[in-house]
């Protein structure tokens, strides 16, 4: 086999992939190797066994998402767990559910009251289904429509799929924000003074 351009034993090689994909999670977790290194002799020191560095990664990234406060860096450190450990073959539903749920409570913190449905490009049938489905912020919290149960998308472990739709605000207020928005941007553009009409338009439907 060949690695790095060196002939190596199927052993040697196995060893080489196993080390390049730690060095790959250690990176997507900001885990820093010499820590990681001082993590696994205490732990072997602890247990008098080898420690599994993908447990160790695991345990890392869970007292991770205990210190994170942002529901939304907190959806996706959890969406980031439920990808490794789909690609581990585990269960990853727990934190894929967890990535969902704060991104709604990242969006109700917002004020945005209506979300939808977002699939992608390689949602399976049944999640084609609730395409731009719309729920109110906490009908969602409590429904949970996705990730989908039914979901057939595979993304690495064949053994369940992987329900990748997401939340976005449904709200007309913010898509009509949004355009507001380019227009001030392009008002800005071309130097007509349109911004104290904008704050009034802006006022208006705050109030309706
Ligand atoms: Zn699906
Ligand atoms: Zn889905």
């Amino acid at each position: 086999m060949i690695r790095n351009g060196q002939l190596v034993t199927e052993k040697e090689a196995i060893k080489i992939d196993d080390k390049w994909r730690i060095a790959e999670k250690l990176k997507e977790f900001n885990i820093l190797e010499p820590d990681f290194e001082i993590l696994l002799k205490e732990q072997k020191n602890k247990t008098n066994v080898e420690p599994d560095p993908m447990e160790l990664i695991h345990s890392i990234a869970l007292n991770q998402a205990g210190r994170i406060k942002d529901p939304e860096a907190l959806s996706y450190h959890y969406y980031k767990m439920a990808i490794f450990m789909n690609e581990q073959s585990k269960d990853f539903w727990d934190y894929l559910v967890k990535a969902r749920l704060y991104k709604l409570y990242e969006l109700k913190r917002n004020g945005i009251k209506k979300v939808k449905i977002i699939t992608s490009h390689y949602s399976c049938p049944n999640c084609m289904e609730s395409k731009n489905k719309e729920y109110t912020v906490d009908e969602a919290i409590e429904k949970m429509p996705i990730p989908n149960k039914s979901c057939t998308h595979i993304a690495v472990d064949p053994a369940k799929g992987f329900c990748e739709c997401v939340y976005d605000s449904s709200d007309e207020i913010v898509v009509d924000l949004a355009k507001l928005y380019e227009l001030s941007r392009i008002s800005k553009k071309e130097n007509i003074k349109k911004p104290s009409l904008l704050a009034r338009i802006y006022k208006w439907m705050l109030k309706n």
